[in-house]
């Protein structure tokens, strides 16, 4: 079985969010179920990429509407990745800082169908010329027009007797375009162009899902939020879909997450739990000139309306006027009001409230292993890996109860919990869930038994990509 990711990112290589954990991690997972597995990626303008080496595997040109664009294939020589990493080289269109927008001002970059057009059409013409996998596996719209090229494009039906699954990680970004735009697309069915249709617009994350053989999305209790009023209109469509549709919980690869080994940590976990907490929360409190006696509660991601991150500058201010008792730390790049409130709040609460507006990977794993408490307080989560993150360095999430937050963080008043949940989107009850964790944090024994808790559950890829496998496995055998 030979298995081909196409993807807009790739951890290591290209990373915005957890499409990019998810594309670097299951691949490993289904090589260790004797898949052969291989991810393609955009060549973009990465410190990790610029670092490689690289091996020209193919090179050819495609035509978007009157332009000829010329690319290469080109396969990473990195070989601690654990699977095959090709990048598709297009320097006008991908050698740029930012994976969707540009870094400087914020905005997605202007030519984006073209980017992602090209992207899907040059792996097209690769495979074309030479196709040794049983299964394409599509993610999110950049390549939501690969299950429709295949079977409705004459240039590339050759390749449509291939399987595709298409997976949503997140339905809130269709990349539609106007009808006005059709030129740009390689010529198709005319008959087909229903399939594109969506509302009015070609929505490429909608012909993702009617087009390919198999649909999944990255947690259970995501699949009925989309069919529920999450996919921001295209509740009909998933509904419909229902029949090859499935929900499966993203993993974490421990391999990279790992306190023993993670060489971005300072510290790394011996035997004793709390030491070594200690001492990650000591490095965070003194580098950000913080409180080291109360309870670290941090957020990382993206400052957006999807993250719950507007919530969180009136929740800290009533949290920490009222007299609440702890220290936050806020990890993100996004929205600019989100970003200027954030900041205000540096000069009002000093010592007890910093934030980083920035990406950084390195930070990131510092705060998941110092902090006591994780919060997020999302409005939508396909699945969330941060919860998955912090619980394995032992760092409490404390939730809001929605997709896959719901899924895998069971409350503390549950027997097995292993988090704080709260149920609607509103200050008052993330209020509550912050008062709720301090209360735990002064319950030494509990706190600490909790903690020991939640680092030995198991949140690896092993089950999941073990679904993949299944879902892949039944699709070959039906072709
Ligand atoms: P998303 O919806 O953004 O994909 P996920 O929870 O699935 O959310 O994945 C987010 C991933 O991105 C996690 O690995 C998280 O640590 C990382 N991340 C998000 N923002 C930042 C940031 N500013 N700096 C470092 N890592 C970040």
């Amino acid at each position: 079985m030979k298995i081909l990711h196409i993807s807009a990112e790739c951890y290591p290589a290209a990373k915005a969010g957890g499409l990019g954990d998810v594309a670097g991690a299951l691949p490993k997972y289904l090589r260790d179920l004797g898949a052969e597995t291989a991810v393609i990626i955009p060549k973009y303008r990465s410190k990790w990429i610029y670092e490689q080496s690289y091996e020209p595997v193919f090179q050819g040109h495609l035509s978007i509407a009157h332009w000829t664009v010329p690319f290469a294939i080109e396969k990473c020589g990195n070989p601690t990745l654990g699977f095959p990493l090709y990048m598709v080289n297009v320097p006008r269109l991908f050698d740029r800082p930012g994976i969707y927008n540009d870094p400087q001002t914020g905005q997605g970059y202007w030519d984006d169908l073209e980017r992602w057009l090209v992207f899907q059409q040059a792996v097209l013409q690769w495979l074309l010329h030479h196709n040794p996998y049983n299964v394409f596996h599509c993610h999110d719209h950049h390549t939501g027009l690969v299950p429709f090229m295949i079977k409705h494009c004459r240039a590339y039906r050759a390749l449509a007797h291939i399987p595709t699954v298409f997976t949503i990680h997140n339905g809130q970004y269709h990349g539609a375009f106007h009808w006005d735009k059709t030129f740009m697309l390689p010529d198709y069915d005319r008959d087909a162009g229903g399939l594109l249709d969506w509302d009015g617009m070609i929505n490429p994350l909608a012909t993702g899902i009617k087009c390919c053989w198999q649909l999944t999305t990255v947690s259970a209790g995501y699949m009925e939020e989309l069919r529920a009023g999450s996919s921001g209109g295209l509740e009909w469509l998933i509904n419909n879909e229902r029949a090859k549709s499935v929900g499966i919980v993203n993993g974490i690869d421990t391999d990279v997450w790992n306190p023993k080994t993670d060489p971005l940590l300072g510290t790394h976990l011996n035997v004793n739990v709390a030491d070594w907490k200690a001492k990650a929360k000591l490095f965070i409190t003194q580098k950000f000139h913080l409180r080291n006696d109360l309870p670290l509660i941090i957020f990382i991601g993206r400052l957006v309306g999807e993250k719950g991150a507007d919530l969180l500058p009136n929740l800290i201010h009533r949290f920490l006027s009222e007299g609440g008792e702890a220290v936050f730390f806020i990890l993100g790049t996004g929205e600019q009001s989100v970003s200027d409130a954030l900041m205000r709040m540096k000069s009002r609460y000093l010592g007890v409230f910093d934030t980083a507006l920035m990406y950084n990977e390195e930070l990131s794993h510092r705060l998941y292993a110092g902090a006591d408490f994780l919060l997020m307080p999302s409005r939508v989560e396909p699945c969330g890996l941060n919860q998955l993150y912090s619980l394995r360095y032992g760092t409490i999430p404390i939730v809001r109860a929605v997709g896959g937050l719901r899924d895998t963080v069971s409350d503390i008043a549950d027997e097995k919990g292993c988090g704080i949940q709260f149920a609607a989107f509103n200050e008052t009850e993330a209020l509550e869930a912050l008062y709720r964790a301090t209360d735990l944090y002064q319950q030494a024994e509990k706190w600490a038994n909790l903690r020991q808790h939640i680092m030995q559950i198991d949140h690896s890829w092993k089950q999941s990509a073990q679904r993949y496998l299944n879902i892949y496995q039944d699709m070959v055998s039906r072709t």
